[in-house]
C-alpha cells in the first residue's frame, strides 16, 4: 500500500461546502520520471524516507491514484492592478490536507496536473523548467528563514509543451507544493465580488479556527486576525528584501492568507542592491520591482478590507494597517543586522549602521550576495585594531565611486566592534556565517543548472544546487 494514501488527511475545506471549489479529475500523463523527493518533508507527516519509495511518489502524485476528492480552488483577485473574476487554480488542485506531527495542517497542492474549469485558455500544465525554478526557491528561501512553502516532489509528465517564452517544444512536470494553506487574499475577494457575507464569514471563521488558533477564544478575534496578519505580511517582506529576493508577481491570489510566502514564477535574486530591480518580463512599469514590495504587500492588505468589512470594523483594520511600516522595519533591521553579525546594537547606532551599509551597496553597485559572504569569509579579531583591517575592498571589488562611503563604512563597523569586549569576536564570526551562505540562487546558477539538463538531461547540478543552498558554508 502507498504511505501517502494512509496520512492524516483531513477534510477541512471540502467539509464547508462546495461554494469555494470545484471537484476535478487529473490529467494523465504519457511518462512519469521522479525528478525530485523532499526528503526533509516526510517525518513531519510520519513518514521514513528509507521505506517511501521512489514509486510511492510517482503512484500518488503523477497518476494521482485512490485519493478523492481533488478540489480546484475558486478565487479572484487584482492582477497588476486590475480586478480579475477569472483566476481559480487553472493548473493545480487541492490534492488534500494532513495533519502533521506538529500539529499544523498543511496543504499538497499540485501544479501542473491538468486543466480544470479555470483554465481559460491555457493548457493546465508546467513547464520542467517552472517546476525546477519553483523547487529551487522554496529550498533556498526556507534555508534562508522565509517563511515559504515547500515542495514535496517534482515528477517529469513526458508532454511536450508549446510555450512563446521558451524554445519549443519543452518539457513538462508536475510539482507538488507543501504549503500552510492555499487560501488567499483573492478567494476572499472572490466572495465580496458575489457579495456573499455569509460565506465569507464563514471562511474567516475557518481560517482563524486553523490558522490563527490562538484568537479562537479572543471576543475581538477578527480584528486581531486581520492585525496579526499585518504582522506576518509585513515581517515576510522584510525576510524577503533581507534576502534580496523579489517575488515578482505579487497579485492578491499570490497572497496567502496565513502569511507564507508562495508560487514562485518569474522571480529573482538580486544581483546587486537596487530597488527598481524587475524580475518578470512582463512586468513593464516595474510595479512588483524589488524595491516596491513593502508598499505593494501594504497595498494588497488594505484592498483585503474591502471583503472583510462585512465582518471586521473599518477603524480596527485601519489600526492593523498603521502598524505595518512599525513591524517592517523592526524585522528588517533586525535581519540586515544579523547579516553584519549583530544579534542586537543600541538604536542609533544600528539605524546608522543600517542606512550606511545600504546606501554603500546600492552606490557601489557590488554583488549583495557577495558582500555578505565575503564579510563572513574574511571577518577576524583583526578588525578591531585599525579601520583599515575591516574587509578589504579588494574582496569586493568593483567599488566605483563609493570608495568614500566604503572607508566611512569601515570606520563606523570598526567603531561599532570595538564597542563589544574582545571576546564577542567569535559570536559575531559565527553570527556572520549563519546568516551569509556563499551560494546564492542568482539567475546565471539556475540558468547554467537547466542548461545541463535541457541539454545532456544533467541532473547532477541541479542536485549539487540544491545542496548548496542547503548548507551553511
Ligand atoms: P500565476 O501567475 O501562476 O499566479 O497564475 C495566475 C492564474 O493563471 C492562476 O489562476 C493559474 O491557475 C492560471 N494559470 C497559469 N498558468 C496556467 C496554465 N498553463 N494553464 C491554465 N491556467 C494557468
Ligand atoms: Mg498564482
Ligand atoms: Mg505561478
Amino acid at each position: 500500500s502507498n504511505p501517502f494514501l494512509t496520512l492524516n488527511y483531513e477534510s477541512a475545506l471540502e467539509s464547508l461546502g462546495d461554494d469555494y471549489y470545484d471537484e476535478v479529475a487529473a490529467a494523465e500523463f504519457p511518462q512519469h520520471l521522479l525528478r525530485w523527493r523532499n526528503d526533509e518533508l516526510l517525518p513531519r507527516f510520519g513518514l521514513d524516507p528509507q521505506v517511501v519509495k521512489d514509486e510511492d511518489f510517482i503512484t500518488a502524485f503523477g497518476r494521482f491514484q485512490g485519493r478523492k476528492p481533488l478540489l480546484a480552488l475558486r478565487y479572484h483577485g487584482y492582477q497588476f492592478g486590475e480586478y480579475n473574476g477569472q483566476l481559480g487554480d487553472g493548473r493545480g488542485f487541492l490534492y488534500g490536507q494532513v495533519r502533521a506531527n506538529d500539529g499544523e495542517l498543511y496543504d499538497f497542492g499540485t501544479k501542473g496536473s491538468g486543466r480544470t474549469p479555470y483554465s481559460r485558455g491555457g493548457d493546465g500544465l508546467l513547464t520542467l523548467k517552472g517546476g525546477i525554478r519553483e523547487v529551487l526557491a522554496a529550498e533556498a528561501l526556507h534555508h534562508l528563514g522565509v517563511r515559504t512553502s515547500r515542495c514535496l516532489t517534482m515528477i517529469e509528465t513526458g508532454l511536450p509543451l508549446w510555450r512563446g517564452d521558451e524554445p519549443s517544444p519543452t518539457r513538462s512536470s508536475v510539482m507538488v507544493r507543501m504549503s500552510s494553506s492555499h487560501i488567499r487574499f483573492g478567494t476572499f475577494e472572490r466572495l465580496h465580488y458575489f457579495q456573499r457575507p455569509d460565506l465569507t464569514k464563514k471562511l474567516l471563521d475557518h481560517v482563524i479556527e486553523q490558522y490563527y488558533q490562538h484568537l479562537t477564544g479572543e471576543e475581538d478575534k477578527y480584528a486581531l486576525f486581520y492585525a496579526e496578519l499585518v504582522k506576518r505580511v509585513a515581517e515576510l517582506v522584510a525576510q524577503w528584501m533581507a534576502a534580496g529576493f523579489c517575488h515578482a508577481v505579487l497579485n492578491t491570489d499570490n497572497m496567502s492568507i496565513t502569511g507564507e510566502s508562495f508560487d514562485y514564477g518569474p522571480y529573482a535574486f538580486i544581483p546587486t542592491y537596487n530597488p527598481s530591480f524587475i524580475a518578470a518580463y512582463f512586468d513593464y512599469y516595474g510595479r512588483y520591482c524589488y524595491g516596491n514590495q513593502p508598499s505593494i504587500c501594504k497595498l494588497n492588505l488594505q484592498m483585503l478590507q474591502e471583503p472583510l468589512k462585512a465582518i471586521i470594523d473599518q477603524g480596527e483594520m485601519d489600526a492593523g494597517l498603521a502598524r505595518f511600516d512599525e513591524y517592517y522595519q523592526a524585522e528588517y533591521s533586525s535581519l540586515i543586522l544579523k547579516k553584519l553579525g549583530f544579534v542586537e546594537l543600541p538604536d542609533a547606532q544600528a539605524q546608522e549602521l543600517l542606512n550606511l551599509t545600504i546606501e554603500f551597496l546600492k552606490e557601489s553597485q557590488v554583488g549583495y550576495h557577495q558582500f555578505f559572504y565575503e564579510m563572513a569569509r574574511t571577518f577576524s579579531s583583526k578588525w578591531r585594531d585599525e579601520p583599515g583591517f575591516v574587509m578589504n575592498s579588494s574582496d569586493i571589488v568593483p567599488v566605483p565611486g563609493a570608495s568614500g562611503i566604503f572607508d566611512d563604512w569601515c570606520i563606523l563597523y570598526h567603531k561599532i566592534l570595538n564597542d563589544f569586549d574582545s571576546d564577542c569576536t567569535d559570536i559575531i564570526a559565527q553570527t556572520l556565517t549563519v546568516h551569509n551562505p556563499k551560494t546564492a540562487l542568482l539567475r546565471p546558477m539556475i540558468e547554467s543548472t537547466w542548461e545541463a539538463i535541457a541539454q545532456e538531461d544533467n541532473w547532477q547540478p541541479f542536485y549539487d544546487l540544491l545542496q548548496q543552498i542547503k548548507s551553511k558554508n
